[in-house]
């Protein structure tokens, strides 16, 4: 048939190059079956295991041979290249094994120093913010400073180091406990700032709130007060709505008691890691009063004496913002006192030593919504240092009970959506109702899901 269409000896030729072909394909088969039969997947490989199972075994060699890898490599395709140099990085791709210091630059040292003896200022002097402000608001009315009757636009600030923690496991729960604040806040229509910046090298560590709630308050006219929270700070009552019909007369509201500091003159009579202070003149001052203790280094030490020696219980440090504004309202009890509202009727602050063993107790008593001893509003882990490399208290405690404290809290923000935590001590959750095709209709049981305290009043003009 090929003879008859192409003639004798065309048709032996091809003949020919046919017979050559056979032997090379046989070649080929016979090359495949003994790299199979020395490396391969075995009868049960797929041609896909069978190409990764030849690739990693070149791979293989390469590391264990160096000098073989130009020979080697050049031989493979451009693919099994590629991944050869992604193998070669492999260490370089390897999280666990990569020291973070390589890539944080400390900065610190470059900056310029200040001159020690010019007196520190936390900004220019304003002396008639409250008429600015006032300006400003009127010439703004889509942006007014309460947002509701009896209910002011209140901005929520924390923040943490600009630098990782210093312990492996701190950044997750600074990321937990903002999880924390950001649900409280989006249940009760508060604004939150998270800062990570150092907006004055002098005022680093627990000072670095005092330039920043001063800058805040000037850029946020509209913000009526600002709510500073520690990092370590955990919201542990979803539903309470702070009264704020009570502190229309005050400029300043802290956790603490009045005998405590103005008698005693206890260090510890009052907290400074969760308070409201109301945006005005009145505030300005207070902060160009409260920071003078604040600049690292020599002033703060100093100062740190003079508040050891002064005030009652108070552990030899560095001056802190709470021992100091402790010192300023003793000091200058008669500028001050009368706008300083001391709280203790629900816990603004909770000290976590004296509540996170007792939730169980609460859960089984009590209900969301109280805010005080019997469920508290704020459980803050002071002393801690959940972020830090030493606290004051043993690490297993401070961690076990900060997951728990989270976890009492964010079970009041799933039982919206129907679940709940195992238990304190779980990560994980599980169902408390049943999925139903009429989801509208479900009503969650504290009401959290369409709060009052977050409803909006449109105005009908
Ligand atoms: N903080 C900050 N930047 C820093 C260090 C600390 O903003 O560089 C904040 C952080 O929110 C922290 C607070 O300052 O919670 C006070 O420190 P800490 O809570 O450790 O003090 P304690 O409450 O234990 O006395
Ligand atoms: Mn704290």
């Amino acid at each position: 048939m090929i003879d008859e269409c192409l003639g004798p000896q065309r048709s032996r030729k091809i003949q020919r190059a046919l017979r050559h072909l056979k032997v090379t394909i046989l070649c080929l088969v016979l090359t495949v079956v003994v790299i199979r039969g020395t490396i391969g997947a075995g009868k049960f490989g797929t041609p896909e295991q069978d190409f990764n199972e030849i690739r990693d075994h070149f791979n293989f060699r390469r590391r264990a041979e160096p000098h073989r890898v130009l020979e080697e490599v050049q031989t493979t395709s451009k693919a099994s290249e590629e991944q050869a140099k992604s193998d070669a990085n492999a260490d370089g791709n390897n999280y666990n094994a990569f020291d973070i210091n390589k890539i944080l630059i400390d900065e610190e040292d470059g900056d310029s120093k200040p001159d020690p003896n010019k007196p520190y200022s936390i900004g220019p002097k304003i002396s008639d913010w409250d008429e600015q402000r006032a300006k400003w608001l009127k010439e703004n009315p889509d942006y007014p400073n309460f947002i509701g009757p009896n209910k002011p636009r209140v901005l929520l600030v924390t923040g943490s180091s600009p630098k990782p923690c210093e312990n492996p496991v701190g950044d997750h729960y600074l990321l937990k406990s903002i999880k924390n604040k950001i649900d409280y806040c989006r249940l009760h229509g508060i604004e939150i700032f998270y800062n990570m910046a150092l907006l004055d090298a002098e005022m680093a560590g627990f000072w670095a709130k005092l330039p920043l709630i001063r800058k805040l308050l000037l850029s946020h006219p509209e913000i009526e007060f600002l709510w500073w929270m520690d990092s370590d700070a955990m919201f542990t009552d979803m539903a309470f709505e702070l009264p704020w019909e009570r502190y229309k007369d005050s400029n300043l509201v802290m956790h603490g008691w009045n005998e405590m500091v103005y008698d005693e003159k206890n260090w510890i009579g009052l907290n400074t890691g969760s308070f409201l202070l109301r945006n005005g003149q009145w505030a300005l001052d207070l902060l160009d009063a409260w920071a003078p203790m604040g600049p690292k280094g020599k002033i703060r030490e100093e100062a740190g004496k003079v508040l050891t020696r002064e005030l009652k219980g108070r552990p030899v440090f560095e001056a802190d913002d709470q021992s100091a504004m402790v010192y300023l309202l003793i000091t200058q009890k008669d500028k001050w006192g009368e706008k300083v509202y001391l709280e203790n009727a629900y816990y603004l602050h909770g000290y976590w030593g004296i509540l996170v063993d007792r939730y169980e107790e609460m859960i089984e008593n009590y209900h969301p919504g109280l805010g005080d001893h019997r469920w508290p509003l704020v459980t803050h882990f002071v002393g801690c240092k959940p972020c830090g490399k030493f606290g004051d208290y043993p690490v297993e405690r401070c961690l076990k009970q900060m997951d728990r404290a989270f976890n009492f809290g964010d079970n009041q923000v799933l039982q919206i959506y129907g679940f709940t935590h195992k238990s304190l001590a779980s990560r994980r959750v599980k169902r408390v109702r049943n999925e139903t095709g009429n989801p509208l209709e479900v009503k969650d049981e504290l009401g959290l899901l369409h709060p009052a305290f977050k409803a909006v009043k449109l105005s009908s003009s």
